[in-house]
């Protein structure tokens, strides 16, 4: 059994959201005059100062390119980056470090995938299952590639709740799947996808599966080895790190059997204009010229503290954070939830009659309270559901329930100003 699994057994601790929230300068601030309400977490989470503290100290003290310096700074800025690889693979329960890449977001660690195996293992004639939750950048990187290629992209439908449909997912599987590639929480609406139980029908099957896990790894504990997942990718920039740092988990196997998929320093064993250039063992092989060193570091320090505060309890403190403003907006009149899974991480869309999203997004941040408005990057899903916009607003870690009243009674505010 798991460390994580393990600790799933026991009670769930309780989240100290006034501690949580002294680690965050950015909600002192105000905005229109107003103490900030944050709720654009599933865009882009808070940044605690212990990873805003890396950047200080990596600059002031051991800034130095990586693995290829033979001094002192070199050494210390080479153990740093290799130390969150780590701290990575601990945190997704990988077997070893060599199964973490790393890449500046889950949108390039998709694109690593799609480039690197599905070039190498996609031909006409395939199939490729992509669910129709997803966010474009589990989408486009496929299509670009079909276009290439010539496979075919069949879509896992949703019912009217935002949950896939798994008898039409099974029913989707022929001799010519070879992959299937499904976020594990939507970022639109919230779902939390059943990953295990999709990568058991897909690994029956004979295909992989790719998960996009952008918005499940700020809000639960991932274990790829339990999902048995072939691939997971998130980012850090959304798990209260920094941008440009992410992650691309990879059975090892599956990695050292792909061909790398940009060429340069970094992923190279020998470079010869004689002989074939060979290259790097895994992880390096894919991880070509300088990478984000500081952000990689910080992107660290940001797992430490979300393993300080308690997965577990983040997960059980948005659930009460959702619960709560779920009830709170269904009590506004003309307001429609779309997503409305059973299983939900902390992430509410909403339209409301007579009022474009666009126009509520701009009036409730004249009150201080920031939600996303727009298509959310997942427009085949707002189609389906006959939308092209919705409001989202997204909880993480260190919203209290003050503030979801706050965005409460703004909401209805704006809503009586625009209809
Ligand atoms: N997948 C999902 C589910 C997301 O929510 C996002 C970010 N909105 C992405 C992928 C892309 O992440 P990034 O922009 O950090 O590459």
């Amino acid at each position: 059994m798991t460390d994580l699994a393990t600790r799933d057994t026991l009670a769930v601790p309780t989240l100290d959201v006034a501690a949580v929230r002294a680690d965050f300068p950015i909600l002192a601030r105000q905005v229109h005059g107003r103490p900030l309400v944050y709720l654009d977490n599933a865009a882009t989470s808070q940044t605690p100062r212990p990873v805003i503290e890396v950047f200080d100290d990596y600059y002031g003290r051991y800034n130095a390119n990586i693995h290829r310096g033979l001094h002192t700074l070199a050494d210390e800025a080479t153990a740093a980056f290799e130390g969150t690889r780590e701290t990575v693979r601990a945190f997704l329960n990988a077997a070893e470090p060599r199964e973490i890449v790393f890449t500046r977001g889950t949108t390039e660690a998709i694109n690593l995938v799609a480039n690197a195996w599905g070039r190498a293992n996609l031909k006409a004639g395939d199939e490729v299952l992509i669910s129709r939750l997803e966010h474009h950048s589990n989408i486009v990187p496929w299509q670009l590639l079909a276009r290439e290629l010539g496979f075919t992209i069949k879509v896992i439908p949703v019912d009217e709740r935002g949950v896939l449909d798994l008898d039409a997912y099974a029913r989707l599987f022929t001799e010519r799947t070879r992959l299937v590639a499904v976020n594990h929480v939507s970022n639109a609406f919230g779902t939390v996808n059943p990953v295990r139980e999709l990568a058991r029908i897909a690994h029956d099957r004979g295909a992989l599966i790719l998960v996009d896990g952008a918005q499940a790894a700020p809000h639960q504990a991932v274990d790829v080895r339990d999902i048995d997942a072939d691939f997971y990718a998130f980012s850090g920039h959304k798990v209260y790190g920094p941008t440009g740092a992410g992650v691309l988990y990879g059975k090892a196997e599956l990695l050292e059997a792909m061909p790398p998929w940009q060429g340069g320093g970094e992923m190279i064993a020998t470079v010869s204009f004689e002989r074939e250039t060979t290259f790097a063992a895994i992880p390096h092989k894919f991880e070509a010229g300088t990478p984000a060193i500081a952000e990689v570091i910080a992107l660290g320090a940001a797992l430490d503290w979300v393993s300080r505060v308690g997965i577990a309890a983040i997960a059980d403190w948005e659930a009460r954070l959702l619960a709560h403003a779920t009830e709170r907006v269904s009590r506004i009149d003309g307001l429609r939830i779309l997503g409305t899974a059973p299983d939900k991480a902390g992430v509410l869309s909403f339209v409301v009659d007579g009022a474009h999203s666009q126009d509520i997004g701009l009036l409730i941040d004249q009150l201080g309270v920031a939600i996303r408005t727009g298509h959310h990057c997942a427009q085949p899903l707002l189609h389906h559901f006959g939308v092209d916009a919705t409001c989202r607003a997204s909880f993480a870690a260190y919203n209290t329930l003050e503030e979801v009243d706050v965005f409460g009674e703004a909401l209805e505010r704006v809503i009586g100003m625009v209809r």
